[in-house]
C-alpha cells in the first residue's frame, strides 16, 4: 500500500541485550516500523529449537535508546512465532535475525539460532534474512547495519519464492574496507576435534563443547570463500532440504521393500 511504512520484526540468538540487535534496530527504524522480540539470555547454537514443555513468558524491556522491546524466555524460533502471530498488528513485511556476533557459514547454518529466526519466518510465509558479522572481538556493527538496511530496502521491493530466505555474512571490517557483495552458495566449514575432556570436583569426567576447531574450504562463490575475500556474502536458502537429485534414484527401494514384506509373510 502506498505510503504505508513497512512493518519489520527483529530477533536474534545473542539475546535482547546484544549490541548487534541495537544496531540492527537503529538501521531498521530509518525505513519502517520496528518490533523487537528476542530471547532474554544468550541462545547461540540453539538451532531451530522451540519451547513446548514450559510456559513462554514475554516481558517489556527498555533498550539503551529507551525504546520498548520484548524479552522472551524462549528460543529464537519461539520469538518469531510470538512476534508474527501475537505482537505484530499484521503480518510483518520483513523479519530479520541478527546482527549476530560471529559468522554463520557452512555447518554453522545448521546450528545457528540467528539463521533459525529467518527460517521460522520463511515457514510463516514472511520475507526474511539472517545477518552475522564474521568476527567475535571488536565487532564492527556499522558495516553490517548498513548492509542490513540496504538489503531490507532491496528485499521490500522483491518477492522471493515461497520458503526462501537469505543468510547474510559480513566481514568484520569498517564499511569502506568491505569490497562488495556476492551472491553465494553454502560453503564448507566443518568443526573437528574432540570436545574438551575435564574432571569435575568429584573426580568425574565431563566434556565441554566449543573447543572444536573449524576446517574451511575457501572456494570462490561460497559463503566461506567470499567473506574471507572481504565481500558480503548473501546465500539464498530454502526451508525444503530435500536432496532432489536422489529422489528418483532411490525409488527402486519402494518395490524392494514391498518384495521384502511379501517374502516375510510367506515364512
Ligand atoms: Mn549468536
Amino acid at each position: 500500500m502506498a505510503g504505508r511504512k513497512p512493518l519489520i520484526l527483529l530477533s536474534n540468538d545473542d539475546g535482547v541485550h546484544a549490541k548487534g540487535l541495537l544496531h540492527l534496530k537503529r538501521a531498521m527504524k530509518a525505513i519502517g516500523n520496528v518490533i523487537v522480540i528476542a530471547p532474554d539470555r544468550p541462545r547461540s547454537s540453539c538451532s531451530h529449537a522451540i519451547t513446548l514443555h514450559k510456559p513462554l513468558r514475554v516481558f517489556e524491556w527498555q533498550d539503551a535508546d529507551g525504546d520498548t522491546v520484548y524479552a522472551c524466555n524462549g528460543m529464537p524460533a519461539d520469538c518469531v512465532i510470538l512476534g508474527v502471530r501475537v505482537l505484530c498488528p499484521r503480518k510483518p513485511d520483513l523479519v530479520i535475525g541478527g546482527i549476530n556476533d560471529g559468522p554463520n557459514l557452512g555447518d554453522d547454518i545448521i546450528y545457528s539460532g540467528t539463521v533459525a529466526v529467518a527460517r521460522e519466518a520463511a515457514l510463516e510465509g514472511c520475507a526474511a534474512f539472517a545477518i552475522s558479522v564474521a568476527g567475535f572481538e571488536n565487532v564492527k556493527y556499522e558495516g553490517a547495519a548498513f548492509v542490513a538496511q540496504w538489503l531490507a530496502k532491496r528485499l521490500l521491493k522483491t518477492k522471493l519464492p515461497q520458503g526462501v530466505f537469505l543468510n547474510v555474512n559480513v566481514p568484520n571490517f569498517p564499511l569502506d574496507k568491505i569490497k562488495g557483495l556476492k551472491i553465494t552458495r553454502r560453503g564448507f566449514k566443518h568443526y573437528v576435534g574432540e570436545p574438551e575432556k575435564r574432571i569435575d570436583p568429584q573426580g568425574r569426567v565431563y566434556f565441554w563443547r566449543g573447543s572444536e576447531r573449524p576446517i574451511s574450504e575457501f572456494l570462490p562463490d561460497t559463503d566461506v570463500g567470499e567473506v574471507a575475500n572481504g565481500f558480503v556474502s548473501v546465500t539464498p536458502l530454502h526451508v525444503d532440504t530435500t536432496f532432489n537429485n536422489l529422489v528418483d534414484n532411490l525409488r527402486e527401494w519402494e518395490q524392494e521393500f514391498t518384495n521384502s514384506k511379501r517374502t516375510k509373510r510367506k515364512c
